[in-house]
């Protein structure tokens, strides 16, 4: 049996985590299988519609690479893959259940239901619409909603293969509505005709689902179809790891992290994680390793929370990995362009890349410390305050005959042999003997013209001898 699975959004504003971890773990279950990845727009509740949420949904998952073979963007066999444009298909198949008996127009206004809901709640039983049915059935006029006949009221046993076995009692069961009023169908409805007609063999979602998963059953009971293999995944919980995370609780936009820095493959390791654990020790898994080792059965049935300094650390893992052209691809996004000109030009961004790389975890940091001045340096002599080259404890006539000294012992550090290893073994053990502090410090500063920055020696392997040398002695000059 060919796997086919399904992402089936609904168009209601962005895209966060908790929707994208849904949707790779079933690309990851098609991809695995050799099986088939739809996208599906839910485009029924017309009043929840925000625009621009389609783009925004199909740009997200492609920012991701997860691919889908079918959509809202392609020729399907099955048609359009978005549900206002499949009108025709639920009122073929609400017609289907009418001639089965399966189904019947609601009759009441909604002071009558009013009236019965009240009624229930004196009586203290739970409000049912199957208690009310009406004895004369209209025929469908297509503008009153239509509502869905119950078969058989009995208790539902299922098998959901993360929860295992489920059940509900007949409380569960009743005549919801198929088709509203405005002519779309309900999710109820709508989603089981789709996923019949696409071949859905999977359906992954979340856990919210479970308490109407009896009224779907019903319904593909009345309709003669088998159930596909329910798959519910654990909630993602927010970072107090209580709360479900929701746009409301803080969650995100997909796409911010792609404006933060943030790599799709950071991201998609992460996501892999809440709520699957495959064993073992290893964390880090791109998304072809992902693709071969992901399974069903080692979904969790317990939230995972999202944690973003644990998303940040995945990032940096997949940042390392990166090779030196893309790694500066990224980066040339992430620096102002006066500054990346300016390193361009030295011929200095290369070399900055393993310092680039140790210090960021998003590359948005990259544009934090351009703004503080931390890369500019590399490219354009620096001013530098006089008063903060001298340390603690020292004088500016101390400082300036240290600074001299190990000019002189970088002096005589040939230009080929001029690595930040070399300049180091110059003027280390003359750094001891004076304190180190003594000796580093002004000597970073003089470098850099900031009170942060890597070592001196790795400045001035990177810089460059000339320059090394020249912006030692402006410090000197400065000082005196
Ligand atoms: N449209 C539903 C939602 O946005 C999809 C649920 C499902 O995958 O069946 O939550």
């Amino acid at each position: 049996m060919k796997v086919v699975t399904r992402f089936a959004p609904s168009p209601t504003g962005f895209m966060h985590i908790g929707g994208i971890r849904t949707a790779l773990f079933a690309w990851l279950i098609a991809r695995k299988t050799n099986g088939t990845f739809i996208l599906r727009i839910e485009d029924t509740d017309k009043a929840r519609e925000v625009a621009g949420s389609l783009e925004h949904i199909q740009e997200s998952l492609q920012w991701l690479g997860l691919d889908w073979d079918y959509g809202p963007d392609k020729k399907n066999p099955f048609g359009s893959a978005i549900q206002s444009q499949r009108l025709d298909t639920y009122v073929k198949a609400a017609h289907e259940l009418i001639a089965k008996g399966h189904a019947y127009p609601d009759p009441y206004t909604e002071a009558e239901v009013e009236a019965f809901r009240k009624k229930a709640e004196e009586e203290r039983r739970p409000f049912l619409y199957r208690n009310h049915r009406p004895e004369k059935i209209e025929t469908w006029d297509g503008k009153k909603p239509l509502r869905f006949r119950v078969p058989e009221i009995k208790r539902y046993k299922w098998n959901d293969a993360v929860r295992g076995e489920l059940e509900a009692g007949e409380e569960a069961l009743d005549d919801f509505i198929l088709i509203k009023g405005d002519g779309y169908p309900t999710y109820n409805f709508a989603h089981i005709i789709d996923d019949l007609h696409m071949g859905v063999t999977h359906v992954f979602r979340a856990d919210e689902f479970i308490a109407s998963t009896p009224k779907f059953l019903s319904l593909y009971d009345a309709l003669g179809i088998p159930y596909p293999v329910f798959v519910t995944l654990p909630p993602i919980l927010g970072a107090d790891g209580k709360k479900k995370l929701g746009k409301r609780d803080g969650a995100k936009d997909i796409l911010e992290y792609r404006t933060e820095g943030y790599l799709p493959a950071g991201i998609v390791n992460f996501l892999a994680l809440i709520g699957w654990n495959p064993g073992g020790e290893k964390e880090i898994f791109s998304q072809e390793e992902l693709v071969q080792v992901f399974s069903i059965d080692q979904i969790q049935t317990h939230g995972g929370i999202l944690n973003e300094e644990k998303l940040k650390w995945f990032n940096r893992e997949h940042i390392l990995k990166l090779p030196e052209t893309e790694f500066i691809q990224y980066a040339k996004k992430f620096l102002s362009s006066d500054t990346c000109a300016a390193l361009e030009t030295k011929g200095v961004l290369e070399k900055l890349v393993p310092i680039m790389h140790e210090r960021i975890q998003v590359f948005k940091d990259l544009t934090e410390m351009d703004s503080a001045g931390e890369w500019l340096y590399f490219a354009e002599t620096p001013n530098v305050e006089v008063v903060k080259l001298i340390p603690k404890n020292a004088d500016a006539t101390g400082t300036a005959s240290r600074l001299t000294e190990a000019l002189t012992r970088l002096q005589a550090v040939q230009e080929g042999s001029w690595t930040a290893e070399t300049v180091k073994n110059a003027v280390w053990e003359y750094a001891e003997a004076e304190g180190r502090g003594n000796v580093l410090w002004p000597l970073r500063f003089a470098l850099s013209g900031k009170e942060k920055s890597p070592d001196p020696f790795t400045i001035a392997g990177i810089i460059g001898k000339d320059e090394t040398e020249k912006r030692i002695n402006r410090a000197i000059d400065s000082l005196s």
